[in-house]
């Protein structure tokens, strides 16, 4: 990794094996989030990029060896990568801390989850059954329902969790013997990049992964038009990715969309009945709503409270709130980040201002926070935020704000709190509180959310599918569905004894 950067800082492009700048020769500086400054430069890539990209992909699909190398090699090789993920896990962890300005440790704690995909998706190739073999009635018929790759991935990833939303695509992808091109976030591209080296390391042919860093508009749109691209697997924001379905349209490749998010979090009075569950409930809801300064697609972002304990809960979620430290990700003791730009500090201020305008109350936060060394005025940081007496009408309430804002909605019935958690036009995810485990299983089972936690909130295993009801998204990552997106569906009927059909008379 660190060879590749220091000798062509630019050449972040690659292609068919080989590290490329780009053909325009322009470049990008990319900033870090604590101070603004720029830490690295990478190729700006464009159409063009796309399209060498794209060639290399498509050779290496029709042309080269691996989809069609056996299952248990294709198994090996994500084992090796995962490998080289721990090896590098430092390293990387503190790149995606920099890149992102998320702090080391979830960095770190990233790149673990980043080795475990890598690891998952391995393991289900290597025990599959080879195919399924139908009964179709005669002895003479053997039909069987086999799965092969899909041919070439345009895989476009967001800034939030750089490398492990790469991880749920390339992971699959290559585990059902595909080639593919990434395009990251082009303000976080650095820890794909390393990926990229990582994979040509463990012996991943030339050709089958590319990457061309550069913007959505140029890069991305192109990747999602290609008509050589067979699949789009988009991951970011709802207008984005609308129109990635509309440009993958016209070539009816396969398209996988996982949005935004505006995720409840609904907490009924008896989870608070004893110090210990009020305390749990309380401190969950603070980190599902504020870890990465909440720009988690699935952060805990609306707070819907029974009416007893709203008013206890709202004050020691902001009494905690209040002293999160914020600071730059690798400063000892910070527990969140800054914004990851300066344009999403302006969006949340933004929202927050509207909400104020609308008849919100702060509770908490609502400004930047004061400078001080680990934190320095050039930084996007941005102070924890509760905003209490929320309403479906506010603007805060119903768009995904993705950063450190919690609202506050309160109910009083059972059928009020599973309204106000189904009342947006996401899907993702959302959780239940209550110690009445019927009731709560009860709410859970009405939630129309892709993940759906009761009595927690955030975590998620590779083993199960991740992805969106409603305008959250369209297929699913991880699991054995995030496989099955990467593959297409094969019946080989085969008739043993073949005779004429005679349907025709002449
Ligand atoms: P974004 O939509 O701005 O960008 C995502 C990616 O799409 C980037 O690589 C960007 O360059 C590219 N892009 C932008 N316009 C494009 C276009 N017209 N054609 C093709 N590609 C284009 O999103 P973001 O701001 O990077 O990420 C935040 C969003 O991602 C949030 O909405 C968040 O909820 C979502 N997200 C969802 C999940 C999930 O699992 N559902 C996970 C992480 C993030």
């Amino acid at each position: 990794m660190a060879d590749r950067t220091e000798r062509h800082a630019q050449a972040t492009i690659h292609a068919g094996g080989e590290w490329l700048e780009a053909i325009s020769g322009e470049t990008r500086e990319i900033l870090d989030p604590a101070d603004a400054r720029p830490f690295a430069v990478v190729a700006e890539g464009d159409e063009k990029d796309a399209e060498r990209a794209v060639a290399a992909a498509r050779h290496a699909f029709d042309q080269g060896p691996w989809p069609h190398t056996p299952v248990t090699e294709r198994a090996a090789l994500l084992r090796r990568v995962a490998d080289l993920l721990v090896r590098d896990r430092e390293e990387l962890g503190l790149l995606e801390s920099r890149d992102a300005g998320k702090t080391a440790e979830e960095g770190r704690v990233d790149i673990d989850c980043v080795a475990d995909a890598f690891r998952y998706f391995a393991d289900l190739v290597a025990a599959e059954a080879p195919g399924r073999v139908v009964d179709a009635g005669s002895p003479d018929i053997h039909s069987v329902v086999v799965h092969e790759p899909v041919g070439v991935c345009a895989l476009i990833t967001p800034w939030n969790y750089p490398l492990l939303q790469a991880s749920w695509k390339i992971a699959p992808a290559l585990a059902a013997g595909n080639t593919f091109v990434v395009k990251p976030s082009e303000i976080t591209p650095m820890t794909t990049i390393a990926l990229i080296g990582l994979l040509a390391e463990a012996g991943l042919p030339a050709g089958v992964a590319n990457i061309v860093t550069g913007p959505g508009h140029t890069v991305g749109a192109r990747l999602a038009e290609h008509p050589d691209v067979d699949l789009v697997s988009f991951t970011g924001g709802l207008a984005s990715g609308t129109k990635v379905a509309q440009a993958a349209a016209p070539t009816v490749k396969k398209v996988a969309l996982e949005l935004g998010g505006k995720n409840p979090n609904v907490v009924f009075a008896d989870a608070c009945a004893t110090e210990e569950g009020f305390d749990t409930a309380v401190d969950q809801a603070l980190n599902a709503a504020f870890i990465h300064s909440g720009q988690v697609c699935s952060a805990g972002s609306r707070l819907i409270v029974e009416e007893p304990v709203r008013e206890r809960f709202v004050a020691e979620l902001a009494r905690r709130a209040q002293k999160i430290r914020l600071g730059r990700g690798t400063a000892d003791g910070v527990e969140c980040g800054p914004l990851v730009s300066a344009q999403q500090r302006a969006k949340v201020e933004a929202y927050v201002a509207s909400a104020l305008a609308e008849g919100g109350v702060l509770r908490c936060g609502g400004k930047r926070p004061q400078p001080s060394p680990e934190r320095p005025e050039s930084g996007w940081f941005y102070e924890p935020t509760v905003l209490d007496a929320c309403h479906r009408e506010m603007k805060v309430v119903r768009e995904e704000v993705f950063g450190p804002v919690l609202t506050v909605e309160t109910f009083r019935t059972e059928d009020e709190a599973v309204r106000l958690a189904n009342d947006t036009e996401y899907g993702l995810a959302g959780a239940v509180w209550s110690a009445d485990t019927a009731k709560a299983r009860r709410v859970a089972a009405r939630l129309r959310h892709g993940t759906v936690w009761i009595n927690d909130f955030h975590p998620y295993l590779p083993q199960a599918e991740w992805g969106g009801f409603g305008k959250s998204g369209t297929g699913r990552e991880l699991g054995p569905a995030g496989l099955a997106e990467y593959r297409e569906t094969k019946h080989v009927y085969e008739n043993l004894a073949p005779k004429p059909v005679r349907w025709f008379a002449g």
